[in-house]
């Protein structure tokens, strides 16, 4: 990857093991900091907990965002955080607008009043892929995008590895 991308490995981040607020409030000032200096940013979890302070950090600096969501599940409401509610306080914080965000190769039950547009795994597997590309870019407009992978998009005949995989999914092709 180096011979084509400008990119440096920053790193593992330093937390308190065990403390969930000290690790959100520590990855989201070091992604200020990062952003601030002109750098994008490629994280890699854990899981889907890692995702609420990066958005918070990257809507500080970009502003509201669109939401590019590849994955199995669409996610709960719920006051608590924890890896499962992301999605549900992201646009209450104002982090990213609804009406151009899309979650894609869902297959599991969903809100569909919250103002995501889903385009299930059925549906994904059904149509082309410039057909789908053309679709995402219409829904995510002129605003800065977020993007975020869950492996569990995927079927497991080809990223079995995860914590909750869910049959039907996106082939690698
Ligand atoms: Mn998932």
């Amino acid at each position: 990857m180096r011979e084509r991308l400008n990119v440096v490995d920053c790193g593992d981040l330093v937390f308190n093991f065990g403390d969930a607020q000290d690790m959100s409030d520590k990855l989201q000032a070091h992604t200020e900091k990062l952003l601030a200096a002109g750098k994008k940013c490629l994280t890699f979890g854990g899981d889907h907990f890692v995702t609420l302070p990066l958005l918070r950090a990257h809507a500080k600096h970009f502003g509201k965002m669109a939401l590019v969501h590849f994955d199995a599940h669409t996610y709960g409401n719920g006051s608590k955080f924890d890896h499962g509610t992301m999605f549900f306080h992201a646009p209450n914080e104002g982090l990213i607008d609804p009406n151009h965000s899309v979650q894609i190769g869902i297959r599991t039950d969903h809100d569909s009043d919250n103002g995501f547009t889903v385009l299930d795994a059925a549906q994904v597997n059904d149509r082309g892929v410039t057909d789908l590309v053309d679709q995402i870019k219409g829904i995510v407009g002129d605003l800065p995008v977020y993007l975020t992978f869950d492996i569990d998009c995927l079927d497991p005949a080809f990223a079995p590895g995860t914590g909750t995989p869910v049959v039907g999914g996106l082939t690698t092709d």
